[in-house]
Parts: structure tokens; C-alpha cells; sequence
């Protein structure tokens, strides 16, 4: 079987530097906010370009934490409407509603899988206040555009990095293309680190220290606390493991760019639709995403020849039960984008010859 994605494999590489880390960790007798993540949020705000980076738990709560930190610095109220696109993963959703916002949902482009600029507009009132986007299967959205409606309102633009980490547009990253932005480090993802991570990236001091407080306990200074905050913190180990993938990331990018021009360049099958980008730095291929009509059929057929796929994601959020009050919506563009994707194999150790392999059955296959 060819493994949608081996992490025991990509962790394989870098086995020998983890340990040593880790047992760095265990013998230093510190094992939450100490050095380690200090190291690594320097280091990420670094990679990223961005002034500050904070260590949380995840990357839902990076997300809920840049939020509520302008809610807690009054840009933003109970009620306000943030817009997000309509076929992201639930996470980007569950970080508005949490803080008891309104999730706006705006289509994607049929072609990019990316929130559609031009359908943001219609849907401002005088209560939006934010504009959540999401660089969905590592791919940049159109941040110039968005910036300038962003601009026109008055809005906060946050990305949701989560599937994205070392993307670029016109030579910015992700991470320091909007007014702060929220990563995961879950392990599957680019940057990933042996269980749960996440962390917010921003220029703004002052949101940088409200996120800091609020994910610890709404506390600045222990046993003071400014705000009924949460715990949200990174851990030792995991900014220490961090530490040693990041200085492997654009390796890594570099070998899943590799792939996905292979895929592009010979999948040849009239009934397959491939992915569509700007350029090649602005994707950096977490998810390769292809489209057809026959979606079950190519899926079983791929599982029949030993190619695992996987699916992002087989609900549109406005189908899902947890969002019961908009189950009667249309949102035809994520509809059929939900029913026709599916993700093929691709990560930094799977072999060239895997990768023909996974063209050779797909160009073979008849619906
Ligand atoms: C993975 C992901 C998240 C959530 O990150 P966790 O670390 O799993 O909480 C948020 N948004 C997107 C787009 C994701 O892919």
C-alpha cells in the first residue's frame, strides 16, 4: 500500500536529533514555558517574518485566542461577524463561534479551493469586523485583494495557517501577510510535531501580549490575572522537537513541490481536473487536491491498487449537525467541491518511483 502519509517514516529522518532533544528536556527538570519555546517562537516569528510568534496548545486555539485577544482589546463584540470561507476545515469555523461571533460564510473559487474576493464584499454589514482566511491546502488566497476590502471596512485580517507553514505571495509568508495569524503544528501537517502544537504569529506588541496572557490563564504575572483566560501553552518537548523540523521545512516543501509538478506534468486522464496556482512559491502542496465527477469510483479503484487517498473534507461545514441552523443553505460551489476532491499521496520521503506509480494508475483509470 502506498500511505496517504508515513509519519512514522517522516520522523524516521530525524530520529536521532529528536531523541537527543528530548532527553535534553527530561534532564533539564523544565518542562513548560522555559527556554525551548522561547527558542522556537524566536525562531518561527524568524522563518515566518513576522515580529512575535506565541506557542499555544493547538492550532484551533491560536485561532480562538487571536479573537478573543480583540475582543479583550475591544475592535471586536460578542455578535460582530467574521468572514470565512465556506468549504474550510470546521476548525477556522469553531474558532468563531467560540467566542461567540458569527461565522460568515463566503464561496471559494471553483478553480483555487480558495474564499473568492469578489464575493467578500456582498456580504459585509456594519457589525464585520474580521475577514478569516484560510491558505486551504497550502496555498496562498489572493491577499492583495483581500487587504484592500480589509482596508476599505476597516477589518482585521487574520490567516489560519494551519496547512500552509512557508508559503509565499509577492514574497511574503504566511504568517506575516495579515494582521496576525494562526498555525497548527498538528503532527500530519507540514511543520509538524509529535502531538498536539500551535502557534500565533503577529507584528502588533500589544495583541502579542494580550494572546500570551490570555493562553495563560489571563495572566501576565503569576498569580495576577488580568482576564478570565484559558490554558493554552506549548510544551517543552514539543517546541524542542519543533526546533529540529523546522531546519528541515524547506526541504521538505522543496521535495512536496517536487511531487506535485511530477503529478501535474503526467496525469493525463480527461475525467481527472487538476490543481490550479499562482506561482510556485505561493503553494507549498500540504494537501494535492484533485477533482472528478466519479469521485467513489476513483477512490475504490485507487484503494484496489494499493494507493491510499483521503478526503478534505467529505462535509461542507454548513452540512455539518454541529451547524444545524445552516442545514437548509445552499452553498453550491462547496457542495460539489465536497463531493468531487480527493487528496493523493504526497509527502518529503515518498519515492519517485511511488509517485509514477500513483500517475500510471490514474492515467489507466475509466469511469
Ligand atoms: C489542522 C487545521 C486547524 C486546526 O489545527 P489543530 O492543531 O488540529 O487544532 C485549523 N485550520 C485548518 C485549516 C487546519 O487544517
Amino acid at each position: 500500500m502506498i500511505p496517504f502519509l508515513d509519519l512514522k517514516g517522516i520522523n524516521a529522518q530525524y530520529k536521532a536529533e529528536l531523541i537527543d532533544v528530548c532527553t535534553r528536556v527530561i534532564e533539564s527538570g523544565w518542562y513548560i514555558q522555559g527556554s525551548e519555546c522561547k527558542e522556537f517562537e524566536k525562531e518561527f516569528a524568524n522563518y515566518c517574518g513576522s515580529k512575535f510568534a506565541i506557542g499555544v496548545a493547538n492550532g484551533l486555539e491560536a485561532l480562538i485566542l487571536i479573537l478573543r485577544a480583540y475582543k479583550e482589546l475591544g475592535f471586536i463584540r460578542n455578535g460582530d461577524e467574521v468572514i470565512v470561507p465556506s468549504n474550510t476545515y470546521i476548525a477556522s469555523i469553531l474558532a468563531i463561534s467560540e467566542n461567540n461571533l458569527v461565522p460568515v460564510l463566503v464561496e471559494p473559487d471553483i478553480n483555487t479551493y480558495l474564499i473568492d474576493p469578489l464575493k467578500i464584499e456582498e456580504k459585509i454589514t456594519s457589525k464585520t469586523k474580521a475577514i478569516l482566511t484560510v491558505h486551504l491546502y497550502g496555498q496562498i488566497c489572493q491577499m492583495n485583494k483581500i487587504k484592500e476590502i480589509a482596508k476599505k471596512y476597516n477589518l482585521k485580517v487574520i490567516e489560519d495557517s494551519a496547512q500552509s507553514h512557508g508559503a509565499k505571495f509577492n514574497n511574503i509568508k504566511s504568517g506575516a501577510l495579515g494582521d496576525a495569524s494562526g498555525f497548527s503544528f498538528y503532527p500530519g501537517k507540514n511543520l509538524g510535531a509529535l502531538g498536539d502544537a500551535g502557534a500565533v504569529t503577529t507584528n502588533n506588541e500589544e495583541l502579542a501580549n494580550t494572546i500570551r496572557a490570555l493562553g495563560n490563564y489571563g495572566s501576565h504575572k503569576k498569580y495576577e490575572n488580568l482576564y478570565k483566560g484559558i490554558n493554552s501553552r506549548l510544551d517543552e518537548i514539543q517546541a524542542a522537537m519543533l526546533k529540529v523540523k523546522l531546519k528541515y521545512l524547506d526541504e521538505e516543501i522543496k521535495r512536496r513541490r517536487g511531487i506535485a509538478k511530477y503529478y501535474l506534468d503526467n496525469i493525463q486522464n480527461k475525467n481527472v481536473i487538476l490543481p490550479k496556482f499562482k506561482d510556485e512559491s505561493s503553494h507549498v502542496w500540504h494537501v494535492f487536491a484533485i477533482r472528478t465527477s466519479e469521485r467513489e469510483n476513483l477512490q475504490k479503484y485507487l484503494t484496489d491498487n494499493k494507493i491510499q487517498t483521503l478526503i478534505h473534507y467529505p462535509i461542507p461545514p454548513h452540512k455539518q449537525v454541529a451547524y444545524r441552523e445552516w442545514n437548509s443553505e445552499i452553498y453550491p460551489i462547496s457542495e460539489q467541491i465536497h463531493s468531487e476532491i480527493l487528496s493523493l499521496p504526497i509527502s518529503g520521503i515518498q519515492s519517485l518511483e511511488d509517485t509514477k506509480y500513483v500517475v500510471n494508475v490514474i492515467n489507466n483509470w475509466k469511469k
